[in-house]
């Protein structure tokens, strides 16, 4: 999640074709205790997590979410009997400690450590023969990397142990091309078997485990699909700063948000739930349309339409443009099968003593969700920092904005909001986590009973001139819902 500490990459067209991916574990040894810290994970387990054909694998969650066409395959690695997959130990304090040691270069000295790991692999991986375009860099399309260092993931807090001294926070990055980081000397770009790595592409890196309900646990895939996603050009689309509350995000839907923390709880009440991530939702289908994975059908109001599920094998994105050129809504049809078996809500339980604590329901079905997409404030605020533009950092990611403003990406969710255009908390569903936000058989959506939360326009974030925001409206009745197959009708009016 979280800060990128190297620089931001841009969303392209991915090929849709295997690119091959490098898990490095590393371990951290210096002379002595402090800054020690190594793995207990097994190669296996991490070859089973990414690369694995049955089960809630990365390999499987990118070729659901791209129709089969897109997934990470294990890079050839030399002296290993799992591909894909290799074990470095550095003779170096875990990063944790080096930049407690190095206040004023802090992401120097996580860079460095990057860095150093990658050239750790000279044995074992050659690295030269997947530069397809002899360029001498390996870009985004030709190897991906993922780090996982010894120790805990912040992202399940800042709990130490005995056995867990040191955490990462995981993030994906770029290096920087001949120059260091901060001047931590070593901090940039390393040339291995005679490519670059990292100045074109991206390293994703993961604390080994995570805090969770039940203590430590090697960390779950919700992070690494998240993390990778960056690599490969998604962007982040929560909110950074988090200083209003209800402030409109698309959560669950998209593993850019929080749908990386995705689970499946068991049928059985009796038994333990799995930990937060182990079933990432999809991500939201204005990406899927960017990187490639499906493309958006445009569709002219008045027509009657289908909207696939994801395992109908036949999954289609509507895309209804507006008078604003950069507005638009997208129309997906998301069920609870495949990944998206993942997606919940949360309802607060208050018990007999007054105390309160919330539950996980997985949706037991779903239906049409409606996006509503702005171009122009997705592509201005999803800079560096990529967010969805719902705080207020501005496109460089820096300083901060004297006013907020609308998210480039936002999910109109039925009955989801207040009339500020906030995400409501009824007391029993928490913000963001709503009861039942799709639309299905013999409901109807209106746009203008969404309001956007900077702007309070109704509809559209903006109207052109010559447009009557009082006017107008788009309308989408659903007329016919088999969960696979769902059959819209829209209508435009202005
Ligand atoms: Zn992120």
């Amino acid at each position: 999640m979280a800060t990128s500490l190297g620089t931001s990459v841009i969303t392209k067209k991915l090929k849709m074709e295997p690119i091959p991916l490098l898990v490095v574990m590393i371990s951290f040894e210096p002379e002595g205790e402090e800054g020690r810290q190594t793995c207990i994970t097994t190669k296996e387990y991490w070859h089973q997590q990414f690369f694995g054909d049955e089960g809630l694998t990365l390999k499987n969650y990118y070729k659901e979410m791209s129709g089969g066409k897109f997934y990470f395959s294990p890079a050839p690695v030399r002296g290993s009997d799992t591909p894909g997959v290799v074990h470095v130990t550095l003779p170096y304090k875990h990063p944790d400690l080096l930049q407690k040691e190095n206040p004023d270069k802090r992401t120097g000295a996580a860079l460095y450590i990057v860095a150093e790991a990658l050239k750790a692999c000279e044995p074992y991986v050659d690295f030269q023969s997947f530069d397809k375009d002899g360029d001498g860099y390996l870009s985004q399309d030709e190897l991906n990397y993922v780090l996982v260092h010894a120790g805990f993931d912040y992202s399940g807090g800042k709990t130490t142990t005995d056995e867990f001294r040191y955490g990462v926070f995981a993030n994906s990055g770029r290096l920087p091309d001949g120059r260091d980081a901060e001047d931590f000397p070593g901090a940039q770009a390393p040339t291995v078997g005679g490519v670059k790595l990292c100045a074109h592409g991206s390293y994703t890196l993961i604390g080994e485990y995570r805090n969770t309900a039940y203590g430590f646990l090697p960390h779950p895939l919700g992070t690494t699909a998240h993390e990778l996603g960056h690599a490969i050009g998604f962007h982040d689309i929560y909110d950074y700063d988090r200083q209003v509350k209800g402030w409109p995000l698309p959560m669950m839907f998209s593993v850019m948000c929080n749908g990386c923390y995705g689970l499946i709880m068991p049928k059985n009440s009796e038994e333990k739930p799995p930990i937060m991530g182990t079933c990432p939702a999809h991500l939201d289908p204005m990406q899927k349309i960017r990187s490639g994975f499906v493309e958006s059908t445009p569709v002219d109001t008045d027509g009657i339409y289908s909207l696939y599920s994801i395992k109908s094998g036949k999954y289609n994105v509507l895309r209804i443009n507006t008078p604003d050129p950069k507005e638009y809504f997208l129309l997906e049809n998301r069920q609870a099968e495949g990944f998206d078996a993942g997606l919940y809500r949360r309802r607060t339980v208050q018990e007999e003593d007054g105390t309160k604590h919330t539950v996980f329901e997985n949706y037991e079905r779903g239906g049409v969700l409606v996006w509503h997409i702005d171009e122009d404030i997705f592509d201005e605020f999803s800079g560096i920092k990529r967010t969805n533009g719902s705080g207020l950092w501005n496109g460089d990611g820096e300083t901060q904005r004297e006013t907020r403003h609308n998210p480039g990406v936002v999910i109109d969710y039925k009955n989801g909001y207040d009339e500020n255009g906030l995400m409501i908390d009824d007391g029993t569903w928490m913000q963001g986590f709503p009861a039942d936000p799709f639309y299905r058989g013999g409901e109807t959506f209106h746009s203008r009973d969404f309001v956007s939360a900077a702007t309070h326009t109704h509809s559209l974030n903006s109207f052109p001139d010559g447009i009557d925001e009082a006017k107008y409206d788009l309308c989408i009745e659903v007329i016919e819902d088999t969960g696979a197959e769902i059959k819209v009708k829209g209508t435009q009016t202005y």
